[in-house]
C-alpha cells in the first residue's frame, strides 16, 4: 500500500534499516566497547515493541530505560541473557517486583543501595545491580564520598554483585567543551575503587569523542533514532523517522487576510494556503507557529499563523496550482528537513520533538532485512522467548 492510499491524517515512517545502520556505526565508534541501546520513553517515541526486536536482531545484548514501568513492559521482548537496566532505580517499596522481574535497577542514591541490600538480605541471595556516580552533572548517583564509603564497605559487595559502574556526561554534545574530560578523570578514579566492574560513560555524543571516553560499556540514544548528537556534524545519522501530513483544504485569501488563532500572520498579496492534519496534540510543537515548514513537492511552505491542536496552516503559493489539491500528502520530516532542522525551528532539540510525537498518527514501519549470510553479524543470534 502506498502513502496515497491511507486515509489517515498524517503517516509516520520508522525506518529499521536505518536505526540498524545507526546502531552499527556507533558500534564501530566505541569499539571495542560493547554497544548498548537506551529506549527509555517508548524508544523515544518511536515505539520499544517494534525498535527492541530490531536492536536485537543486529545483535544488542544490553538495554536502558528510565522507569521500572517502561522495563516491565520490555522485558517480555527480550530473551533471558539480554540485561535491561532501569537508570532511574528504585522507587520505594519497588525493589520485589524489580527482582522478581528479572529487570537490574540503577542504583543512583544511598536510600536505593539501602532498599535493594534489604531485600538482598531477606532473601539471603545476592541481587545484582549497577551503580551509578556523580562525575560532575548534580542528576543522578552517588557523590564521591558515598562512592568511597560504599567502597570500603565489603559486605556490600557481597550483597551486590555490579554488573556495571556508571556515570552521565552533561556536556558531550559539544566535543570542546573541558566539563567532559573533567567528567572522564572523575569517573575513572571513582570506578578505580570497584576493580573489575564494567565501566559505562558514554551516551550517543560520547560515543564520538576520544576512545577514552568508551570504557566496556556505551549507551547511545538518540543517534540510534537519527537525532544529531553533536552541533556541528561532519556526517549525519541517518534519519529513521519521515512524517507526512495530509492537505485538509486548499483556499486562495486576499490581501490582508487573517490566518489562525489570534491573526498572527496576515496575507501580503493574494496567497495561496493548505491547511494540514497535523497539530500539537500529535506533537507538531506549538513554538513552530510562524517558524516551521511544510515541504510540497520539495517546495517550502512555511507555517502560516499558529499551530492549532489538529492543524496547521501552510502557505503553498509557491507552488504551482496544478501540483496540489486537497488530500495530498505533503513532507514535515522527510529528505527536505530534518528531525534536527525541525527542532532548532521550535526552538528545542531532537528528542523532544521524537518523544512528542502523538498518537493519532498511522504508523509504518519499513522492516529491517537480515543478511543473507548467517555468519555476517547482524543476524538473530538467539531466539526471542
Ligand atoms: C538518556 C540517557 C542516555 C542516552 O543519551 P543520548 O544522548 O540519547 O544518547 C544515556 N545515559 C543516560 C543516563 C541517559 O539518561
Amino acid at each position: 500500500m502506498g502513502l496515497s492510499d491511507s486515509i489517515a491524517g498524517a503517516i509516520l515512517t520508522i525506518d529499521l534499516a536505518a536505526l540498524v545502520a545507526n546502531y552499527r556505526r556507533l558500534q564501530r565508534a566505541a569499539a571495542p566497547a560493547e554497544l548498548a541501546a537506551v529506549v527509555k520513553a517508548d524508544a523515544y517515541g518511536l515505539g520499544a515493541a517494534v525498535v527492541v526486536p530490531a536492536l536485537l536482531a543486529a545483535g544488542c545484548r544490553h538495554y536502558f530505560v528510565a522507569h521500572l514501568s517502561e522495563a516491565l513492559a520490555i522485558r517480555p521482548l527480550l530473551p533471558a541473557g539480554c540485561p535491561l537496566y532501569v537508570l532511574n532505580g528504585l522507587a520505594p517499596g519497588a525493589a520485589a517486583l524489580c527482582a522478581d522481574s528479572g529487570i537490574i535497577p540503577v542504583l543512583n542514591s544511598t536510600s536505593q543501595i539501602a532498599g535493594w541490600r534489604q531485600l538482598a538480605r531477606a532473601r539471603g541471595a545476592p541481587l545484582a545491580a549497577v551503580l551509578q556516580v556523580d562525575s560532575g552533572m548534580s542528576r543522578l548517583g552517588l557523590s564521591v564520598s558515598e562512592t568511597e564509603l560504599l567502597a570500603a564497605d565489603d559486605s556490600f559487595r557481597q550483597e551486590v554483585p555490579l554488573r556495571a559502574i556508571m556515570s552521565h556526561l552533561a556536556c558531550a554534545d559539544d566535543r570542546k567543551d573541558p566539563a567532559s574530560e573533567q567528567q572522564r578523570q572523575c569517573f575513572r578514579q571513582l570506578a578505580a575503587l570497584f576493580p573489575g566492574t564494567p565501566r559505562s560513560l558514554a551516551n550517543s555524543a560520547g560515543c564520538l569523542l576520544d576512545a577514552g571516553f568508551h570504557f566496556e560499556l556505551a549507551r547511545p540514544g538518540i543517534a540510534l533514532y537519527g537525532g544529531d548528537p553533536q552541533h556541528p556534524l561532519d556526517q549525519p545519522f541517518q534519519p529513521v523517522v519521515r512524517l507526512d501530513a495530509r492537505i485538509v483544504q486548499l483556499r486562495t485569501v486576499a490581501d490582508g487576510a487573517g490566518a489562525g488563532y489570534g491573526f498572527s500572520w496576515r496575507a501580503s498579496g493574494t496567497r495561496r494556503l493548505a491547511t494540514l492534519s497535523v497539530g500539537y496534540a500529535d506533537g507538531w510543537l506549538r513554538s513552530l507557529s510562524n517558524r516551521g515548514a511544510a515541504y510540497v513537492h520539495d517546495i517550502r511552505a512555511p507555517i502560516a499563523g499558529r499551530v492549532s491542536m489538529d492543524s496547521i496552516i501552510i502557505d503553498v503559493t509557491a507552488v504551482p496550482e496544478g501540483q496540489i489539491a486537497e488530500g495530498d500528502l505533503v513532507e514535515l520530516i522527510g529528505p527536505n528537513q530534518r528531525l534536527d532542522d525541525v527542532a532548532r525551528d521550535a526552538g528545542t532539540i531532537s528528542y523532544e520533538i521524537l518523544t512528542s510525537l502523538g498518537r493519532r498518527y498511522e504508523r509504518r514501519v519499513l522492516a529491517f532485512q537480515e543478511p543473507a549470510n548467517p555468519e555476517t553479524p547482524g543476524t538473530i543470534v538467539e531466539t526471542r522467548t
